[in-house]
């Protein structure tokens, strides 16, 4: 088989860390994007190491056009051909109604987990080849819309399940797979930077399985679909939320 080279965005944290620790115990070498936790980013890298791949961490802030061609560089450069990516890094900015949102929390969201996920996928599909694959991190937010949290978070979700269904289309025919994963409300840091620490453990009595989900349950579901069993799986957006 091939060597794969796969590149995680946000990949020092969270749900991107977990798929790095899986992806590295499934043979793939990877770069390790991460926008500013150099110290989370080695860690992880190290642990990946450890697992008996190649792991390269870049400063990457997936919204910026020369970042992300400094990724794709990267890869090529240390690793090789890249065969797969993760768009994992997102933000949701603070909990609360769209009326009191402000612009620049807005137009950050926007910019990372839309404008970010196109860029990166852009790049994906001007260098991939056959047997290649994408999977981009979505939200259950995307079909429940988090009125009173985050509704334009929801939004640049439900545009990347868009996205997800359209490219599958565009780079089936190259041989090139495109799917999303959709957590639910995942124990993870990004509750804390949104205002709301202990807001996972909140959530469970509204879940079907009375529990918010871990990184790693997200990140065995990112792996499967990287993986040749997943080889005629494509455009699909699989969702990872306890039932939400
Ligand atoms: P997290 O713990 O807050 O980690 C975020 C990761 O993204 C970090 O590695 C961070 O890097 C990186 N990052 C943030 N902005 C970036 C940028 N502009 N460029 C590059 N990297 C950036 O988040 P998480 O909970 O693991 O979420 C990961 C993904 O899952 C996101 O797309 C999120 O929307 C989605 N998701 C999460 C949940 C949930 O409940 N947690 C639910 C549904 C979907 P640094 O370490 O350098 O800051």
């Amino acid at each position: 088989m091939t060597d794969r080279i796969t590149i995680v965005t946000g990949g020092s944290r969270g749900i991107g860390a977990a798929t790095c620790r899986r992806l590295a115990a499934a043979g793939h070498h990877l770069v390790l994007g991460y926008l500013s936790d150099r110290a989370a980013a080695e860690t992880v890298a190290e642990e990946a190491r450890a697992a008996g791949t190649r792991c390269v961490t870049v400063r990457a802030d997936t919204s910026v056009e020369e970042d992300v061609a400094r990724l794709f560089d990267t890869a090529r450069r240390e690793l090789g051909p890249v065969t797969g990516l993760v768009n994992n890094a997102g933000v949701t900015g603070p909990l609360g109604p769209l009326a009191g949102a402000r612009t620049e929390d807005l137009r950050r969201v926007l910019d990372v987990n839309l404008l970010g996920v196109l860029l990166s996928c852009r790049q994906a599909a001007r260098e991939l080849g056959a047997g290649g694959a994408v999977v981009n991190i979505s939200s259950a937010a995307a079909t429940l819309g988090s009125p009173g949290d985050y509704v334009h978070y929801a939004a640049t979700k439900a545009a990347v399940d868009a996205l997800t269904v359209g490219l599958s289309k565009e780079l089936g025919p190259a041989g090139i797979r495109v799917n999303a994963v959709a957590p639910g409300i995942i124990d993870t840091e990004m509750h804390a930077a949104m205002g709301a620490p202990d807001r996972a453990a909140r959530a469970a009595p509204g879940i079907p399985l009375r529990r918010a989900g871990e990184a790693d349950e997200v990140a065995a579901a990112v792996a499967w679909l990287l993986s040749p069993d997943a080889s005629y799986t494509t455009g699909t957006v699989l969702r990872v939320a306890g039932g939400r």
